[in-house]
C-alpha cells in the first residue's frame, strides 16, 4: 500500500481559497500522525478564472482530477461574472456531470460548545444525513431551458429510474452505516411533492422499491413543503434523507442554518469512481477578503475524503485521520475559547485553522 496520496486540489473564488488553505494544513499535520503523505496538485478554476483566461474549468484541470485519487475543493462563482444567458459560472456543477457524482452527501451535526439557532435542549441532538441527487432532477435543465418569445420560460425536470435507484441505495447504505455508529435503527425519509408531480410520483415509487431491499432500515416519505416545517420544529427526529436535486439544493442549506450557518456544513459529491469534497458553501462573496470564513465546513469536508479513501484504498489509518479531523474540530470550539465570526464570536479563518492544526498534532 503506497502511502503517498494525490489530491487535486481546487480553491476556486472568493472565500474557497481562505478555507482550502487551512484545509490543507490541517491535511499535513494528519498525514503526520498516520505516516501519509498528501501531495497536493493545486490548480485554477473558477470565475474569477473565467474572467481571466474566458475558460472556468480548463480540459487540463479535468484531466489532473481524473488522476487523482480525491478532489478537493474550495468553492466557486460570482455573482458578477455570468455566461450569455444570464447565468452565474459554476463549475462544480459541470464536474459533478462529467464525473457522475450522483450522490450529494450533506451531514450535519450540532457542534458542542457553539450557540444553535434553535432554543429547544433537542437542537444538542442534532445529527441527520441528506442526500442530493445531483446528476438530474430538475438540474437537468440547465443550459436545456428555453424562453419563446420573450413570453414564455421553460426548464424540465428529468427523473429516470436508474438514477433515482442508485441514489436510494446510497441513502440506504448510509442508514446501515449509521445503525451501527449510532447504535439506533436507521431510517430514510424520502422527500419529494409527489402529491403534484409525476415525476415525483415515479421518485416515489422507486424510492419504496429500493426500500423492500433494505428490511432492516425504516422508509417513509414526505412533501417537501412539510419537511420545511418539520425540519425547523423536529430536526433531532430525522436520521437520512434523500430527496431530488434542487429540494436538496434549498433544504442544504436549511440544515446547515439549523446548526448554526453554512459555515459549520460540510458536502461530498460522490460517483462510482471519483469524490469531490467542499464545504455546502458558496464562495460567500460579503465576506471574501476579510478573514471571517468558518473553515470547519471545508475542514469537515477533508474529513469526509478521508474517509471516502479509506474504503476506496482498504487503509483504515485514514480513517484515523478522519476521526482525528472530527476531534480537533470538536475540541476547538467545546472549550467556547474560541468563536467564529459567523456565530457572533471574534475568531477569524486563520486562528481557527491553527487551532485545528495544534489539536490535531497534539491529540493523544
Ligand atoms: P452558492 O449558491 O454558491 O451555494 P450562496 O449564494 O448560497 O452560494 P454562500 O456563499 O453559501 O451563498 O453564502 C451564504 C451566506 O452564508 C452568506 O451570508 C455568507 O457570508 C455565509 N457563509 C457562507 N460560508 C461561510 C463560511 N465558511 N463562514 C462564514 N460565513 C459563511
Amino acid at each position: 500500500m503506497s502511502n503517498s496520496l494525490n489530491i487535486c486540489v481546487l480553491p476556486g473564488d472568493g472565500i474557497g481559497g481562505e478555507v482550502m488553505a487551512v484545509a490543507t494544513n490541517v491535511l499535513e499535520a494528519v498525514g503526520k500522525r498516520i505516516d501519509r503523505q498528501f501531495k497536493f496538485g493545486a490548480h485554477r478554476a473558477g470565475a474569477q478564472h473565467y474572467l481571466d483566461t474566458g475558460v472556468a474549468l480548463p480540459e487540463d484541470v479535468l484531466r489532473a482530477c481524473e488522476k487523482s485519487d480525491a478532489i478537493l475543493f474550495g468553492a466557486m462563482g460570482l455573482p458578477h461574472v455570468r455566461g450569455a444567458d444570464g447565468t452565474e459560472i459554476i463549475p462544480q456543477l459541470d464536474l459533478r456531470f462529467h464525473f457522475d457524482l450522483y450522490a450529494g452527501v450533506r451531514p450535519i451535526r450540532t457542534i458542542r460548545g457553539l450557540p444553535t439557532p434553535l432554543a429547544h435542549p433537542e437542537a444538542q441532538n442534532i445529527d441527520m444525513v441528506l442526500v442530493r441527487e445531483s446528476t438530474e432532477g430538475l438540474f437537468y435543465s440547465r443550459g436545456r431551458g428555453t424562453i419563446v418569445d420573450d413570453a414564455e420560460a421553460f426548464d424540465n425536470m428529468k427523473i429516470s429510474r436508474v438514477g433515482t435507484e442508485r441514489v436510494c441505495r446510497f441513502a440506504f447504505e448510509i442508514a446501515k452505516q449509521r445503525q451501527s455508529r449510532l447504535s439506533r435503527p436507521g431510517r430514510v425519509t424520502n422527500i419529494d411533492k409527489a402529491n403534484v408531480f409525476a415525476s415525483m410520483a415515479f421518485f416515489r415509487k422507486i424510492f419504496e422499491e429500493t426500500a423492500t431491499q433494505y428490511p432492516t432500515v425504516a422508509a417513509d416519505s414526505a412533501y417537501v413543503d412539510a419537511m420545511a416545517l418539520n425540519l425547523v420544529l423536529k430536526p433531532w427526529r430525522y436520521d437520512v434523507m434523500v430527496t431530488e436535486n434542487m429540494f436538496g439544493d434549498i433544504l442544504s442549506d436549511l440544515i446547515a442554518a439549523l446548526v448554526g450557518g453554512m459555515g459549520v456544513a460540510p458536502s461530498a459529491d460522490i460517483g462510482d469512481k471519483y469524490a469531490l469534497f467542499q464545504p455546502a458553501h458558496g464562495t460567500a462573496p460579503d465576506i471574501a477578503g476579510q478573514g471571517k470564513a468558518n473553515p470547519t465546513a471545508m475542514v469537515l469536508s477533508a474529513a469526509m475524503m478521508l474517509d471516502w479513501l479509506s474504503t476506496k484504498l482498504g487503509d483504515s489509518s485514514l480513517a484515523d485521520g478522519a476521526r482525528a479531523i472530527e476531534a480537533a474540530v470538536e475540541n476547538t470550539f467545546t472549550s467556547g475559547r474560541l468563536r467564529p465570526v459567523e456565530f457572533g464570536g471574534t475568531s477569524g479563518t486563520t486562528e481557527i485553522g491553527r487551532q485545528f492544526v495544534e489539536n490535531v498534532a497534539s491529540a493523544k
